[in-house]
């Protein structure tokens, strides 16, 4: 396998790289390196500039309105607007519910929904976790009862990530409580914009609160949003999942925090900081770019090797992704130093400016690191993922 680029991947980066530095709203950009929380405007902004270039779904293919784009496209195209400060693509609608659409959606499905998802005229959200159902989560409660031609919705779900913006979930809900856990449950569509639903949300440990908690209280949704077959939505739930990981590994992310972080290391150095004077703090993060570029080369290899989209290889990916994200919010917090006591919650939702001492990055390495603590955490534990590669990968 040749893992140099060529002429035509060289070019193609050239055009991502030009087009998302005219394009890109500087005043994105800036809340995005700076690591200030975004608004839910400001994604729905750069998905639009996207979808009028053609690029609002890189990983479609082109008769739903995709780019058409091989793996090494897409990797270069998260890789270059990750590095301009471009937000990350909106993940529920884009990689999860719409590659489910398209493989198991009936034709309406597709001719509705996926055209909205690239224009986000519907903010989607993951409705699988439960409280007490989330590594197991084939013990899920949520009860959907078939009452003439709709479902009548009864649960509850947690931390549903920025549930507060969506207009739509795509939720497990078990619909045969008599079968067996895995066969009796279904993927169904909610409308979240009606009576029944409530939204509150999760303070979390950076002092953000981007997950929430969901009730389902006698909510309605008409039979023609069961995706695929009633009782078979375990099915249509791991494939979405192989694609959520596969997300996960974030390498545009790494790259970004990558450059952040040795920004941080050549400001400190300018300063007279002796700690990251220090070899040692070089030496980390020297390893560290060389494990990013491994993750790249993974990636590659992984997508060279899958025509049915991806298999168990994603949870590699997810663990290593998770870790080198945690670890590199660690390096930026260790050069930070004492800098890193500003951090407020408030400056990161731009409501104040008081940026405290030390070099620009500095103020917000305290909420990423506290923010990165769930990246092990969410898309199905790390310890779960090991579990997978034993028995799928090593066969154990
Ligand atoms: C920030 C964040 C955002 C999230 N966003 C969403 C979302 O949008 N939508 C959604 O549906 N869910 C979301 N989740 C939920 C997430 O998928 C679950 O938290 C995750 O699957 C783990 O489930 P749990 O929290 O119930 O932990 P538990 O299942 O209770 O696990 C607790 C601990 O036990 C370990 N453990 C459990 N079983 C095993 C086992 N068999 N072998 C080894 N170790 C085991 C786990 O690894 C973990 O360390 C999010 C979570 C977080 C933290």
């Amino acid at each position: 396998m040749d893992l140099s680029w060529n002429e035509h991947e060289i070019a193609f980066r050239e055009q991502v790289r030009e087009f998302t530095e005219k394009n890109l709203p500087p005043d994105i950009r800036e809340k995005q390196m700076h690591h200030r929380r975004l608004a839910k405007d400001d994604y729905i902004r750069w998905h639009r500039i996207l979808a009028q270039q053609g690029w609002g779904a890189p990983n479609w293919p082109k008769e739903y309105g995709g780019t058409g784009w091989n793996a090494v496209e897409r990797l270069l195209f998260e890789i270059e607007t990750f590095k301009a400060g471009a937000p990350r693509l909106l993940s529920f609608g884009l990689t999860m519910i719409g590659p489910v659409l398209i493989k198991f959606g009936n034709q309406q499905q597709k001719d509705y929904y996926l055209p909205r998802i690239i224009t986000v005229e519907d903010w989607w959200c993951q409705g699988y976790s439960e409280p007490g159902s989330g590594s197991d989560l084939a013990s899920l409660k949520t009860r959907a009862e078939r009452v003439g031609d709709k479902y009548i919705i009864n649960g509850q779900k947690t931390w549903t990530t920025l549930g507060h913006h969506a207009d739509w979930m795509f939720c497990l809900c078990r619909t045969d409580p008599a079968a067996k856990a895995q066969r009796g449950i279904s993927m169904i569509l909610i409308d979240l914009r009606q009576p029944g639903v409530t939204v509150r949300p999760i303070k979390t440990l950076d002092g953000g609160a981007e997950v929430n908690e969901v009730w389902l209280e006698n909510v309605e949704a008409p039979i023609e949003n069961l995706v695929g077959q009633e009782n078979e939505g375990w099915t249509y739930a791991k494939y979405l999942l192989g694609h959520e990981r596969t997300g996960i590994a974030g390498i545009g992310h790494c790259h970004r925090e990558l450059n952040i972080l040795k920004r941080m290391v050549n400001e400190a150095m300018a300063s007279g900081d002796s700690l990251s004077l220090d070899h040692r703090v070089m030496d980390q993060v020297n390893q560290i770019e060389a494990q990013v570029l491994a993750l790249e080369m993974l990636l590659l290899r992984v997508a060279a090797d899958s025509t049915a989209g991806p298999g168990p290889q994603a949870s590699i990916l997810k663990i290593r992704g998770s870790e080198l994200q945690q670890e590199l919010a660690r390096l930026q917090m260790q050069v930070a130093g004492p800098n890193a006591w500003a951090y407020d919650p408030a400056w990161m939702r731009q409501e104040n400016d008081f940026h405290g001492p030390g070099g620009e990055f500095d103020i917000g390495a305290a909420a990423t690191y506290f923010d990165n603590r769930k990246t092990t955490i969410y898309g199905g534990t790390n310890e779960i993922q090991k579990g997978i590669i034993v028995k799928h990968i090593i066969g154990v």
